[in-house]
């Protein structure tokens, strides 16, 4: 009994780890909505007023981290 109230806090401890990826990836959409919000460009894709940048630099961060985790063994 003892060894499966082990795996139950580990199962939950590890949830409590994906849901504080999907938080902070929904945390970062949020900023992006917002900054898309902000930006008086014709597209975002080419956005010169600034307000793209943070975001942009934050998401290109973001997926060299995860594409570095995926990477590793
Ligand atoms: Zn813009």
């Amino acid at each position: 009994m003892a060894s499966n109230r082990r795996v139950t806090k580990a199962l939950a401890r590890d949830q409590v780890a994906l849901i504080d990826v999907e938080i902070e990836k929904l945390q970062m959409a949020r900023r992006m909505m917002l900054a898309a919000s902000h930006c008086r460009c014709p597209t975002l894709e080419r956005c010169a007023c600034g307000s793209m940048d943070d975001v942009t630099a934050e998401l290109r961060a973001f997926l060299v981290a995860e594409h570095a985790v995926a990477e590793s063994p």
